[in-house]
Formats: structure tokens, C-alpha cells, sequence
């Protein structure tokens, strides 16, 4: 996993920053005078807003030569839970917003059905340009933006992550690019990134194409609603 973290042009904070900022925040935050996190007590919205202005015309890929809009994140920043998909659609592009095409209606109904709603929780992307006909991202692409994901995860510090399919899963966890991880097998099994709880599920566009497995999916969520405490519905 080191390739991934050894890309400073991709990243705004090292893992050495995510590792003290979680320490820091279950301790205190007086050990913070290393961070590349200058103002430790700047709010999580003014660390986001310096993270999504530092990449406004971000062109470290060949994504960002038919984007319309990069595609930085949304939700509740002070969240116990973040999803993360893999990339922008066509109507993620023409509004800046993830899922908010057929697959973010899935996603929606899927939050409502753990009692939450989407300004409960914060939803991201691997990159954050659209790939050309939804085409999953190459290596290359997603080497070059994830060090920004990275650094919401780290802002953001939620409880629990979700990864939406074989993409964000891959990704997250397995940068090199060098292992293939299987959704199928690790969906529903508690992986770790740094400290982070990480659950695979499968991504909302597949579950379109593949209704079956929605009560899979729906096992997965209760899994991380018992993991966060929240009330199973009967
Ligand atoms: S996908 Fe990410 S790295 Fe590529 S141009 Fe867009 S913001 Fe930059």
C-alpha cells in the first residue's frame, strides 16, 4: 500500500497525518505541531473547503479533459458514516453532486432504510471527474485522485466506511492495483483501512442490473447499523 501513499502530489495530508488526526481525536489535539494540517482548529468545512480548492482545475489526469464539473463530495461532515463510490455518472458531471442519477436514488432509498438520510452521512467517489461513457476508472486515474479522497477521509474521520462495489473497494483498500478483491467474497466481512471500519457492499448499479442481490445488500447495511448502534427496523 506504500505506492499509494507516496504520491504527495496527490494528497494534501500523509498517512501520518490520518494516523495523528485519529489518535487526536480519541486523546486531544496537542501533539498536532507536525501536521501538515496547519490550523488543527480550522473546522472541518474550512479543511474541506482549502482540500476541494486546491484541485479546482485539477488536470493530474486525462479525466479532467471531458469532465463538466469535478465531482468532490456531499453530505453531513460531523457523520459516523461515509459512502464511497467509484466515479461520476452523466448527471453526477452536469450537477457536481454524487449519485444523483438512477444509482443515487438506489443509494437514497438504501440510507432511508437504515433510518438515516443523506444529510446524515457523507458520500464521495474514488475520482472525482466523470470517466468517458461510465467506464471504470484505469489504475492511473484513480492513483491520481485518490490521494484526495484520502484527505476527506481524514478531515471527515467518520466511524465507518461503505465501499459501493468492487471499484471502491479495490481502490481504497488495494492501491498497488497488484491484488484483485472480490466483492462478491468480501462483501459483508469487516475490512480495516488505517483504523478506519471499512464494509464492501455492492455498488447501487449493479444492484439495478441484479435486483437479487438487494437482500444481500440490505444484510450488509444492518451490519453497519449494529455497528453504529442504530435501531433495527422490525
Ligand atoms: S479525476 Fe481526480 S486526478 Fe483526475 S483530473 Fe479529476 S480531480 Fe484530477
Amino acid at each position: 500500500m506504500s505506492s499509494f501513499f507516496n504520491n504527495p502530489k496527490a494528497s494534501l495530508f500523509g498517512l501520518d497525518d490520518i494516523m495523528m488526526l485519529k489518535q487526536s481525536n480519541k486523546k486531544d489535539s496537542s501533539n498536532m505541531e507536525n501536521s501538515n494540517i496547519k490550523d488543527i482548529n480550522s473546522s472541518k468545512k474550512e479543511q474541506l473547503d482549502i482540500l476541494r480548492n486546491s484541485f479546482s482545475n485539477c488536470n493530474k489526469c486525462q479525466l479532467h479533459e471531458t469532465r463538466k464539473n469535478i465531482v468532490f463530495g456531499s453530505g453531513n461532515l460531523e457523520t459516523r458514516l461515509m459512502f464511497i463510490g467509484e466515479g461520476p455518472g452523466a448527471e453526477e458531471d452536469n450537477q457536481g453532486l454524487p449519485f444523483v442519477g438512477r444509482s443515487g436514488q438506489l443509494l437514497t432509498k438504501m440510507i432511508n432504510a437504515m433510518g438515516l438520510s443523506r444529510d446524515d452521512v457523507y458520500i464521495a467517489n474514488i475520482v472525482k471527474c466523470r470517466p468517458p461513457s461510465n467506464r471504470d476508472p484505469l489504475f492511473e486515474e484513480a492513483q491520481a485522485c485518490i490521494g484526495y479522497l484520502r484527505s476527506q477521509i481524514q478531515i471527515i474521520n467518520p466511524e465507518i466506511i461503505v465501499c459501493l462495489g468492487s471499484i471502491s473497494l479495490n481502490f481504497l483498500l488495494q492501491p498497488d492495483g497488484k491484488t484483485k478483491l472480490g466483492i462478491s467474497k468480501l462483501r459483508g466481512t469487516w475490512q480495516d483501512f488505517y483504523g478506519y471500519k471499512v464494509l464492501p457492499t455492492f455498488h447501487p448499479a449493479y444492484l439495478l442490473r441484479n435486483p437479487s442481490k438487494k437482500a444481500d445488500a440490505w444484510k450488509d447495511l444492518q451490519l453497519v447499523m449494529k455497528e453504529l448502534g442504530l435501531e433495527q427496523p422490525k
